[in-house]
This record gives structure tokens, C-alpha cells and sequence, in this order.
């Protein structure tokens, strides 16, 4: 939870900014806020971070994929594919939107297999969504030609991988929009917060109309006085969320650099165990470290691993109830539209994994406790 472990006296800062002039808001309160806009700030900053054109802030990681799929005009009679491995709110924007979510198998690298992608591929299908799931990037090269093949809109869901990267590429700019979280465990935190990132001005465009209720936002009107170009939602990030938001971004890299430190240690020190095996890692230089997924050869051996290892006082991440689709009762969807059909190759796969969350603050000593105890509770099964 690396963001959220940091929140110190930069933050303070930056808040204590905005509340000295009392101007909560992005839009309005001109003469009041004495030119300082700090939604608009963090969006440039963070464009500039990820190399995107456009970067606009949202009130969640949830809104923004709400708010790119609703910029890529997408609804009711839609199909929208998606790894059958990724956290809920992926599943839900969709649903949102009218649309049908269509879910492929995760592989090895525990994000979208491109060959179970392109077999859910139908005549309806008008978007894909590859996660970059637990900070590692997913195979854009192969899904980036599939849906180029098709004809298909790409949304990078980069709501755990923020900073990542793949063949020198920042995560989020290699399809048409990429989305981030900033919400309380992920890699910087604005308290709840989300970005929609693009190259196309007319997604942009699109994405802020949707985002605020389609205000065309005219330069020199109040904002009464603006025209509506079409429905849309609030999903607007306030000045306070932003303000922290600019603080948090400023540690990003520092973050990135203590959690790849520690994985890569840990994963040194462990790698010679046998019957572990590591996940595949697409591209091993544009991971950020925020988490390490082993294998086991089966379930049984994996529950007993964790037992042991839990014994030992060592604790490991839970993941499988939120983050795959199979542990949603159908009753959840409520009788809407959604297509699971699945070959358990996924469930192959999360069944055999164990999660170790990395911090930014993790010692030297506290790795090594969790070096030994993998290599004690593994020579014991
Ligand atoms: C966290 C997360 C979201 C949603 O973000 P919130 O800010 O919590 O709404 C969406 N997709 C993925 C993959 C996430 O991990």
C-alpha cells in the first residue's frame, strides 16, 4: 500500500493551500481562488508523467473506466472483453455503461491471454479491456494487433500498475485511453481518485463532457450560463483530492524504485526453491514491483505452503474473492447481460498462487524474516 504509507508533511502542505483560500472546487470561484487550479495542475503533471496528450482527473478509478468507456460511445448492445482476472470495478464500469462484459482467460503473466481475447471476439465486440494487473504490464504488442485486426477500441486499465511500463511505452498509452486509481491501496493515493489519460483530443474532449454533466465548459462564462452538449455524470475530482494528489505523484518514482529494490531481492533470495515458480512477467523492466504472485504445482500444495507460512507469523495478500470473476454470485449481476464462459484455465491459476504485497517501507531484516519463512514452509511440504 505503498501511496498511502507516505502521507506526511508534503501533503499537509498542499492541502493547507487550498483551504487558505476555501475554493474546494475545479470550476468556478474565480477571483477567490487567485489563479490556482490544482485538479488542472495534477492533470498536466501527470500527462507529463505518462507522456499522454490529455490527462483528466475523476472521483475514482471506477469512474474513469466509466467515463473512457462512455467516451468511445459505448452502450446497451456492446460487447466489451475483459480478463476474467481483474478487480470488480472493471466488470462493474461495464455494466454501468449498458453494455455486455465478454470475459477471456487470464495466462501465466495472470492478465489477458491474447488467444482467449481474440476467441471471444464476436460481431458485437466493440472494445477490449487488458488490466495491468498487481503492477505488471499486460502483452500489449499481441493485444494491440488483435484489436487493430478487428477493429477493436483498446482501454488500459492501469489502475495497479501506475508508472509501469512496457517496451519503453507508458502503461496507459498504448491503446486509446488508459485509467487510474488513486484510491487507498494503490501506488500514489489522492484519498479516492481516478485519471483518464489519452492522445486524442476528441476522447478528451468527450471524457470531460461525460465527466461533468456535459458542460462544454466555454472559456469567459459562468458556469450557469454554459451550454449542455449531452447527458453525462458527475465524476469530478475536487481541490483537496488533487492537492494531495500533486504531492503524492512527486514521490511516484522514489516509490517505484524501494518496491522494485525489495522484489528483486526476494525473488533472488527464493528463486533456487524447487516446485516454485514465478509468474511471467511480459516485460520485466516496466514492472513496479508493488507485488510478487508464486506458484505451487497444485492447490493442495499451496494451502498447505500458506498454512505453514502463516505459522511462521508471516502474512500473504487475499485476492482471489475480488479480483476473479468466478467468485461472483450470478445473482450479483441481477438478470443483466454478461458472458463467463470459461475453460478453468484462470481458475487453474489462482488456485495455485500465492500474493506477497511489497511496501516502500519494508526493512532489511523484514524481508529476511519473509525470505525464511518461504524456504522453511516450503521445505515442509
Ligand atoms: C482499484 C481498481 C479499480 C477501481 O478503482 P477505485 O478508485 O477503487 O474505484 C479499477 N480497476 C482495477 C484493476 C483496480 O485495481
Amino acid at each position: 500500500m505503498p501511496g498511502n504509507e507516505l502521507i506526511g508533511k508534503e501533503e499537509q502542505v498542499q492541502v493547507a493551500d487550498v483551504m487558505k483560500r476555501g475554493v474546494l472546487f475545479r470550476y468556478g470561484f474565480e477571483k477567490r481562488r487567485e489563479n490556482i487550479f490544482k485538479t488542472s495542475e495534477f492533470e498536466e503533471k501527470f500527462a507529463e508523467y505518462t507522456e499522454a496528450k490529455y490527462a483528466l482527473a475523476v472521483s475514482s478509478g471506477s469512474a474513469a473506466v466509466r467515463v473512457a468507456l462512455a467516451a468511445l460511445n459505448i452502450g446497451p448492445g456492446d460487447e466489451v472483453i475483459t480478463s476474467a482476472f481483474t478487480f470488480i470495478a472493471t466488470i462493474e464500469a461495464i455494466v454501468e455503461a449498458g453494455a455486455i462484459p465478454v470475459l477471456a482467460e487470464a495466462d501465466n503473466s495472470l492478465n489477458l491471454d491474447p488467444k482467449d481475447f481474440e476467441r471471444k471476439i464476436t460481431d458485437k465486440t466493440k472494445v477490449v479491456i487488458p488490466v495491468h494487473m498487481f503492477g505488471v504490464p499486460a502483452k500489449m504488442d499481441e493485444i494491440m494487433a488483435i484489436a487493430k485486426e478487428h477493429n477493436l477500441k483498446v482501454i488500459e486499465d492501469t489502475a495497479e500498475a501506475c508508472g509501469g511500463f512496457y517496451k519503453d511505452k507508458k502503461l496507459g498509452t498504448i491503446g486509446d485511453i488508459g485509467t487510474f486509481s488513486f484510491d487507498y491501496v494503490k501506488t500514489i493515493t489522492t484519498g479516492e481518485g481516478g485519471m483518464v489519460i489519452t492522445n486524442e483530443e476528441k476522447l478528451y474532449q468527450e471524457a470531460i463532457y461525460y465527466h461533468d454533466h456535459g458542460h462544454d465548459h466555454k472559456v469567459n462564462t459562468s458556469r450557469g450560463k454554459e451550454k449542455r452538449k449531452h447527458l453525462g455524470f458527475n465524476y469530478r475530482m475536487g481541490e483537496l483530492n488533487a492537492a494531495i494528489g500533486l504531492a503524492q505523484l512527486a514521490k511516484l518514482e522514489d516509490i517505484i524504485e524501494e518496491q522494485r529494490k525489495h522484489k528483486t531481492y526476494l525473488k533472488k533470495e527464493i528463486s533456487s526453491i524447487e516446485g516454485l515458480k514465478f509468474r511471467e512477467i511480459p516485460d520485466a523492466e516496466g514492472d513496479i514491483g508493488a507485488f510478487l504472485f508464486i506458484y505451487f504445482p497444485n492447490q493442495e500444495k499451496k494451502e498447505k505452503f500458506e498454512n505453514a507460512l502463516h505459522q511462521e507469523g508471516i502474512e500473504t495478500g487475499v485476492f482471489a474473492y475480488w479480483h476473479y470473476f468466478a467468485n461472483i454470485e450470478p445473482s450479483a449481476y441481477q438478470g443483466k447481460e454478461v458472458h463467463l464462459e470459461m475453460n478453468g484455465q484462470t481458475e487453474n491459476l489462482v488456485n495455485r498462487a500465492v500474493l506477497f504485497p511489497i511496501a516502500v517501507r519494508q526493512s532489511e531484516e523484514e524481508l529476511k524474516k519473509i525470505v525464511d519463512g518461504i524456504k522453511k514452509a516450503s521445505s515442509a511440504i
